[in-house]
């Protein structure tokens, strides 16, 4: 995870497999083209995680209301690779129960809901001891006290994992890189390269320094989500099945402002879904769905945006009274649908699709953050087929065997070691004045590179731990996971900017000082990285 090592390996090697795009579709391709023994490569224009995979509600789910439009296959699909993923980083991939109220006059009654979740447990094979169970009114309040007990008739109790969509897709790179890949960010796929009547490679701009260069590669793969017509559109491949953009927000408030005790999907008056989920010390909500034609680059909540979550959330707890001002934090990310005609945004199908450019150009979109390693399997599948008669050499079959790798260099086994290990390291912060809420934080981030932060805090002690423990986490990403500035940090990796806004207002000056000495800024590389931080601070805090 050296960037200018890989930049340099970009342009002097030759790959079987080059992924434009480092998102989670690109990430997981990257792992799989490279676990099959594949000479792979990944670039991405902005950092890893940038685009749609920082932004989404963070759920590794089946998307049960897909049951709704009878995507079977969907459900059945990603519901089932939930425990593969959950298995694969139990640290990350966190079981949670989700209430779903059900209400008077509400889209569902008790009996359809209740035929729902039951037919959904069994399309993703959830385990019996993990089947949905339906609760009574008083059941469901002692659940979710905050619920309108006037209209409420009781509720499902249902199984789905909660995740860090960033720190997926961060893990799936470091794990591609242990098996061999080369990945860069900031390095943005401008054209494509052909020689003897067939793409050959393409080439790229280092967003870092400025210059241009050729990466040679057998099979093209285009991964970049929300941008993939505007590549389609390089090689003259965009057909008339293209994307269809919908834009989804999300807001964070403090966890008293809106005080779930666990996490509710409800329906509101439009027939939408609205998920609430309480994470730390805070709770987010969202999302919306509407069509969009912006620009890709510079996605932003509205104030119609927040004005209809929070009217939302009013209404299904109304005790709460949420407002403008308890908003802190906030994202908005674009779904990368494929473009159904008649269809409105909400109505749209996730399921993915792999377009072949007669050039070779194979372009995947659409899916969900869940479905990652089977759209990856189905991408190198295709590639493969491309590669047959060039010399391209992998592992003996060159089978997929992504269901089985761990996205961790030293992954905890289960749950049970997740708990026990948050435990050691909540008993060694206790000492530190540190608890348990910071052992969680750290643990479903880092897994047990937790220990490598915390034998660095001592490096940085100056009376302020809460200070300590930032710059070392700052060093242990600066080493080990190719940040180049402050978003990256504050953003991708750790999360900050939206679940602890308060702790980059407080250290971002710390933070900003240890990273230019790290990175050797000049100081007008420094007030630049620090606007740069300045305008995204912004972007998630201002509504227009
Ligand atoms: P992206 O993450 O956008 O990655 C594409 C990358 O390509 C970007 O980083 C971009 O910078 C890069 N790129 C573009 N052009 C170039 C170029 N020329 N050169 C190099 N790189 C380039 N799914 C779930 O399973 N669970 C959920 O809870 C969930 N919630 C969602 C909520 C919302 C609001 C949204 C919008 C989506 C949600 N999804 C969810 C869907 C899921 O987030 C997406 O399917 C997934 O993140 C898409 O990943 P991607 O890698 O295809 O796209």
């Amino acid at each position: 995870m050296n960037r200018s090592k890989n930049i340099t390996h970009l342009q002097n090697e030759s790959f079987d497999v080059l992924v434009i795009g480092g998102g989670v579709t690109g990430a997981g391709i990257a792992l799989d083209a490279a676990s099959r023994g594949l000479k792979t490569a990944l670039v991405e224009k902005e950092d890893f995680a940038s685009g749609t995979s920082s932004r989404s509600t963070k759920l590794v789910h089946g998307g049960l209301r897909y049951l709704k439009q009878f995507e079977i296959g969907l459900v059945m699909e990603v519901g089932r690779e939930r425990a593969i993923v959950h298995r694969n980083a139990p640290h990350l991939v966190i079981p949670e129960k989700m209430l779903m109220p059900i209400i008077k006059d509400g889209t569902y009654g008790m009996l359809a809901s209740n035929m729902g979740l039951a037919i959904y447990d069994l399309l993703a094979g959830v385990r019996k001891q993990d089947r949905r169970s339906m609760l009574k009114q008083k059941k469901a309040l002692t659940y979710e006290p905050l619920l309108n007990s006037s209209t409420l008739k009781g509720a499902g109790l249902y199984s789905e994992y909660r995740t860090d969509d960033a720190r997926l897709t961060i893990e799936l790179i470091k794990t591609a890189t242990r098996y061999g890949a080369t990945c860069a960010n900031y390095c943005t796929m401008i054209d494509f390269v052909y020689g003897q009547n067939r793409m050959n490679g393409i080439k790229c701009k280092d967003e870092i320094r400025g210059d241009s260069f050729i990466v040679k590669a057998k099979t093209v793969i285009n991964a970049s989500g929300p941008w993939v017509d505007d590549i389609r559109r390089i090689n003259g491949s965009l057909t008339r099945k293209q994307l269809h953009l919908t834009k989804g927000v999300h807001l964070v408030v403090d966890h008293q402002k809106l005080p779930v005790r666990q996490s509710v999907y409800f329906d509101v008056p439009d027939g939408r879904m609205i998920f609430a989920i309480p994470r730390g010390n805070k709770t987010y909500f969202g999302t919306t769905d509407t069509d969009y034609s912006g620009d890709k680059n510079d996605v932003r909540t509205s104030k119609l945006d927040a004005e209809y979550l929070i009217h939302s959330i009013n209404q299904t707890f109304p005790s709460v009274n949420l407002s403008f001002e308890d908003i802190e934090s906030s994202w908005a990310g674009l779904r990368p649908l494929i473009h159904q005609e008649g269809r409105s945004a909400s109505e749209i199908s996730r399921k993915d699709e792999v377009f072949v450019a007669a050039d070779g150009l194979i372009s995947i979109a659409g899916g969900k953050l869940t479905g990652y390693r089977v759209m990856a399997k189905k991408a190198v599948d295709l590639a493969l087929k491309g590669l047959r008669g060039t010399g391209a050499q992998g592992h003996k079959d060159m089978k997929c065997v992504t269901r089985e790798i761990r996205l961790s260099e030293n992954p905890l086994k289960n749950e049970e070691e997740v708990l026990r290990y948050t435990q050691q390291v909540a008993d060694r912060l206790s000492k530190l004045g540190m608890g348990m809420s910071h052992a969680e934080y750290l643990v479903s981030n880092y897994g047990t590179a937790t220990d490598e932060i915390l034998e660095m805090i001592p490096n940085y002690e100056d009376g302020d731990v809460s200070k300590a423990l930032i710059r070392a986490e700052l060093k242990y990403c600066a080493d080990n996971e190719m940040i180049t500035n402050l978003v990256d940090f504050f953003d991708r990796r750790t999360g900050r900017l939206s679940f602890d806004i308060e702790s980059v207002m407080k250290y971002q000056k710390s933070i900003l000082q240890d990273l230019s000495n790290l990175m050797k800024w000049t100081p007008a590389i420094l007030a630049l990285e620090q606007d740069r931080l300045k305008k995204k601070i912004q972007s998630v805090t201002v509504f227009s």
